[in-house]
């Protein structure tokens, strides 16, 4: 079965347009302190959750770059550990490429499912030619070593004069096996909280070792979250199977 979520040599690009997320022009300019009604995170209530079958497909053209790991400022909850990506790579989402700006981490989880926390949560950050903003967020539990991850934990940035430089990290691995997601219209997480940011939650996490999640929460011991925000009325789509 071809993989139509890899972006590899002979996949011809399917394109589902669907009206389901009307593209939003250029993000709402978010320069003010007052939050607005669409802000993130949030707890995903799965019983408020609308099953959607054929959400609009994920290619993920990721390919194995450079990347400059940085710290933001820690332990300020509102910095973090990022990872710039300057070469293009993108994600091609419902007829449109968003190119990847960087990916970065919080403790514990922003988003929450039922309620739950995880103990760590990845952002990945893409911007469209048009300005609208696409975050993919991936949960993080603690299980296996992570040897994808591990050239940028075991190595983490202790504050912000240092500087990791990785020539080649493989972005791709970073994609849960599994494409079942949720999706939303929300925010920014940090200041200035901007609106109009497209959510794709991944519902399989990645794994970690408690003993990289810890190296990361030693940055950050009051952690690096915004609390989960109301929904109002929003609907959360979502192709995870339910098996009630
Ligand atoms: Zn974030």
């Amino acid at each position: 079965m071809i993989d139509l979520r890899r972006c590899g040599r002979g996949v011809v690009a399917v394109t589902v347009a669907m009206a389901m997320f009307p593209t939003t022009a250029a993000a709402t300019e978010g320069s003010s302190a007052e939050a607005g009604a669409s802000q993130s995170p949030i707890d995903i209530r799965t019983s408020d959750v609308a099953f959607v079958d054929d959400l609009p497909s994920l290619r993920f053209c990721y390919h194995t770059v450079p990347i400059e790991v940085v710290n933001t400022g820690s332990p300020d909850p509102e910095t973090t550990i990022r990872g710039e990506v300057e070469s293009r790579t993108t994600l091609r989402s419902n007829g449109k490429n968003y190119s990847l700006l960087q990916f970065h981490f919080h403790t514990t989880s922003e988003h929450r499912l039922d309620g739950e926390v995880f103990p760590m949560e990845m952002h990945l950050v893409h911007q469209a030619e048009d300005g609208e903003q696409l975050v993919v967020g991936i949960w993080i539990e603690a299980g296996d070593h992570n040897r994808d991850l591990a050239p940028i934990f075991a190595d983490l940035p202790a504050d912000e004069t240092e500087k990791l430089t990785i020539r080649r990290f493989d972005l791709d691995k970073l994609i849960p096996d599994d494409d079942d997601t949720y999706r939303y219209q929300g925010s920014l997480t940090t200041p200035p909280f901007t609106e109009g940011v497209q959510w794709i939650v991944f519902d399989e996490p990645l794994e970690m070792s408690l003993e990289q999640i810890l190296s990361f929460q030693a940055l950050f011991p009051d952690g690096n979250v915004r609390e989960p925000q109301p929904l109002n009325d929003r609907q959360v789509l979502s192709d995870v199977d339910d098996d009630a």
